[in-house]
């Protein structure tokens, strides 16, 4: 068995299958992917048919990076002969006096030159009456937002990797690594393996691996869940009529059109309790589904039904929420990313930023937001804002 590559990968989840694929089209048979699971499986943060999709955020810089995210989806779907992003178009809405203002929003699209329309609470109502919304409620609407197809894009990676000639091994938990000279030693399932560079992506065992280099950084693993709901109303919530959606205030809810499932998903953001990936469980949590389905009697209560499932999740937070996509200090080939909990749109893309730093060096994207260095990753207990 081969175990000398160039490159290997820590973990297959969204963000790591991306960067096998990436450093695959690049490097081809010298990329090793390893997955502690079975490749799909259910105990971290990339399952599930969907993840929103948006070029709407609150920082110009994300703007820039989520017109790259489509970008690298849409040469992933050209690779791989396969769409991994439906566009339904997304309506961001919240009271004018929100936790989430919508201002920061609308000014970074604005510096970017994405069009987007700023929607009172009767043209909500008239394009989406399934939308109870009162006249306090305002909204943006951007024609782009969609679906990033979580599940079968994280297939397409781990297909079209394999295709350009990548070796992608599960159930081959990473247990040890070493630096030997210019090179790591990798053991995983009892196997050394050896590579001159590094990409680790391991989302909610992130500190597992940063042990390894005499790191761990003050994140928050949060169980999250969503529901999914058998509206009798399902033809009014399909992609073609209703778009993804955003509540931006405090408690924070989203959702999505029909896709999937035959139901309507519902979830809260950051609404988990704090666990670790070691002791969280996958009951769902009766409290937080509560909260959800009280906010959708309200504001969109044809949506609702009986319930299909609760499905549980993990978040990997950063105390500011922003990603880290760094290379691990003091080691010039070993790179590493972490999601906060809002990756998935990026997945493709940050797996591309990762193959691009250990294969050049440099990247064009801007990372100055997520380095290791920033300064609320070295206290021990940072105020925590994930309401961004
Ligand atoms: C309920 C929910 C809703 C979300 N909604 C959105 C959304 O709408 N839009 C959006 O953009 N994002 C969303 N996100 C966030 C997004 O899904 C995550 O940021 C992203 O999936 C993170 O991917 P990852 O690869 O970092 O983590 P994971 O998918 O958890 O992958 C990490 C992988 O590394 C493996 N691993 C770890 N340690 C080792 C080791 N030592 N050896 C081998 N393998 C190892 C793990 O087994 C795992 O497979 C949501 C997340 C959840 C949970």
């Amino acid at each position: 068995m081969r175990t000398n590559y160039d490159c290997i990968v820590l973990g297959l989840g969204g963000l790591g299958s991306a960067a096998a694929y990436w450093l695959s089209r690049r490097a081809g048979a010298d990329v090793l992917g390893l997955e502690q699971f079975e490749l799909g499986h259910i105990r971290g943060e990339s399952q599930d048919h969907s993840r929103i999709i948006r070029l709407s955020y609150h920082t110009p810089g994300y703007v820039r990076l989520a017109k790259r995210a489509y970008e690298s989806w849409d040469m992933v779907a050209a690779d791989g002969k396969e769409p991994c992003v439906l566009k339904t178009g997304g309506l961001d809405f919240a009271p004018r006096n929100s936790a989430i203002p919508l201002d920061s929003y609308m000014e970074s699209m604005r510096a970017e030159q994405v069009p987007f329309e700023h929607l009172d609470a009767a043209e909500i109502r008239k394009r989406w009456p399934q939308f109870r919304v009162s006249d306090e409620i305002h909204g943006l609407f951007q024609a782009d937002s969609g679906i990033a197809m979580a599940a079968r894009a994280n297939a397409v990676h781990q297909r079209l990797a394999r295709e350009h000639g990548a070796t992608l091994r599960d159930r081959a938990g990473v247990t040890a690594v070493h630096q030997t000279g210019n090179e790591y030693e990798v053991v995983a399932g009892g196997v050394h393996y050896r590579c001159r560079k590094l990409v680790i992506a391991a989302g909610p065992w992130s500190n597992r691996a940063l042990a390894n280099f005499g790191m761990e950084l003050p994140l928050e693993i949060t169980q999250e869940q969503v529901s999914y709901f058998q509206s009798p109303w399902l033809a009014d919530f399909a992609p073609a009529r209703f778009p993804v959606w955003i509540w931006m205030d405090d408690p924070c809810f989203y959702g999505f059109p029909v896709f999937g499932e035959q139901a309507t998903k519902i979830a809260q953001d950051a609404g988990g309790k704090p666990v670790t990936a070691e002791t969280r469980s996958f009951e769902p949590n009766p409290e937080n589904f509560d909260g959800v389905t009280r906010w959708a009697e309200r504001y969109l209560p044809t949506a609702l039904g009986p319930l299909l499932y609760t499905k549980t999740c993990l978040y990997t937070l950063t105390p500011d929420r922003d990603f880290v996509i760094d290379r691990i200090p003091g080691h010039d080939n070993a790179v590493i990313a972490i999601g906060a909990g809002h990756a998935f749109k990026f997945a493709s893309v940050i797996g591309r930023i990762l193959s691009e730093l250990v294969l050049d060096g440099a990247t064009p994207s801007d990372l100055s937001p997520f380095t290791l260095s920033r300064p609320i990753l070295r206290e021990l207990n940072p105020t925590r804002n994930y309401m961004v």
